[in-house]
């Protein structure tokens, strides 16, 4: 197969020459013409069970989208799985793996904290039926029980950018499958399956799209699990519109060149933040790698830093409130900056014990000149100083 930049530019459209087009055709419709009711009856149980169109009508867009289709089939290229299964955000997407894992009738979940804050209050609370231990990466395996029907972690993990060993987690899983928010790492840093990850998910709004303009999620796995978690979307409809699916697969074309030069810039911004008085510590994988897995399992530290200031959540506060170019709101993986207070907003709900430092900020690199973000942080700073004196 072609390098990961070829196929982020031409994967799911390997068809459109044949087509006598130059970019994917998009479907909107609701509804498809069926031959004959025993012909579409038999559409319709194929689907609903999770299985393709081959060749058969494609029924209704909850069951199936050609334009969801061509997403799913470049992101199961990029992250070498047999498939991909898209959804409406990133929380759809978790949702029907937590309902697939009841449904098999092993509702406990492990889990390593942290993890996204959304995704901690949805185990927490356990509104799908779920229940959740947390345990450490290395704590795994002995927090194993019966019916352990999932372990879930994220690498790099929301916020403080921790880096989790993946081949470790699946070692001690044995035979529980292990879902990996790869959310911020994107198919271009790592590739989880290779790691023996069954489920590789992705909040698609970040990274993935990359513009802050579309909501999406997607996992990608074997054709088991594809077929488990399409029966699943079709039931429940946490859909991802074809509108959007255009959008996420244009983005995964630039993908690779936005995550390296946004990369580039967070390695220069969190050597920056290491020389600040106002900075108390620096949270990035370029800086702090202890498992030594940049390199093993993911190419590059990524373009998420977090900080902590001096003055604790005042001076977080401050500093989020006074910047001019980077935009304070939650979300990342954008083309623009964006910075975030997480203990009062992304893990507003985590349990106080496990809540993130009041004095932490978490920075998402963009595409402008790393000089023109430090400028603006180094003003922050500087007002935040001049408050206090
Ligand atoms: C944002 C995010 C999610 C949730 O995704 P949505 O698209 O907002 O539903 C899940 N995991 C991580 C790591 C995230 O950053």
């Amino acid at each position: 197969m072609t390098q990961l930049d070829t196929r982020s530019v031409h994967a799911g459209r390997d068809d459109l020459t044949a087509l006598g087009v130059h970019v994917p055709p998009i479907d909107l419709s609701t509804t498809y013409p069926l031959p004959t009711v025993d012909t579409g009856g038999a559409s319709y149980d194929a689907l609903a069970q999770g299985k393709g169109p081959d060749g058969g009508s494609l029924v209704y867009q909850r069951l199936w989208n050609p334009t969801v289709a061509r997403f799913e089939t470049a992101l199961a290229e990029l992250e070498h799985t047999d498939g991909a299964v898209a959804f409406g955000s990133g929380m759809a997407a978790l949702t029907a793996c937590l309902l697939a894992t009841v449904a098999a009738g092993r509702p406990h979940v492990i889990a390593v904290r942290p993890i996204y804050g959304g995704s901690d209050h949805l185990l927490s609370t356990g509104l799908l039926g779920t229940t959740v231990s947390w345990a450490r990466p290395t704590e795994i395996a002995e927090a194993i029980r019966p019916d352990t029907g999932l372990v879930i972690l994220e690498t790099p993990a929301n916020p403080t950018v921790e880096l989790v060993d993946i081949a470790a987690a699946v070692r001690q899983a044995g035979d529980v499958p292990v879902l990996v928010d790869s959310t911020f790492a994107t198919p271009v840093l790592q590739q989880p399956a290779r790691h023996g990850a069954s489920l590789v998910l992705h909040s698609a709004t970040k990274y993935l799209g990359g513009h802050g303009d579309v909501m999406g999620g997607v996992v990608a796995a074997n054709q088991d699990w594809v077929s488990r978690l399409r029966q699943i979307r079709a039931v429940t409809g946490g859909l991802l519109h074809p509108l959007a699916a255009y959008e996420l697969h244009r983005g995964l074309q630039t993908l690779p060149v936005r995550v390296r030069a946004q990369q580039a810039t967070a390695a220069k911004v969190a050597d920056w933040l290491c020389a600040q008085p106002a900075v108390e510590q620096v949270y990035y994988p370029g800086l702090n790698d202890p498992l030594e897995l940049i390199g093993r399992q993911q190419s590059g530290p990524g373009a998420v830093v977090a900080f902590t200031v001096e003055g604790g959540f005042a001076a977080a506060a401050q500093v989020a409130a006074a910047l001019r170019l980077i935009t304070h709101a939650v979300s990342l993986g954008g083309v623009d900056t964006l910075i975030q207070h997480p203990a009062a907003l992304t893990h507003r709900l985590v349990d106080p014990s496990a809540k993130p430092s009041d004095a932490l900020l978490r920075l998402s690199l963009g595409l402008e000149d790393p000089e023109d973000l430090t400028a603006d942080l180094l003003q922050a700073f500087t007002q935040v100083r001049r408050q206090d004196a």
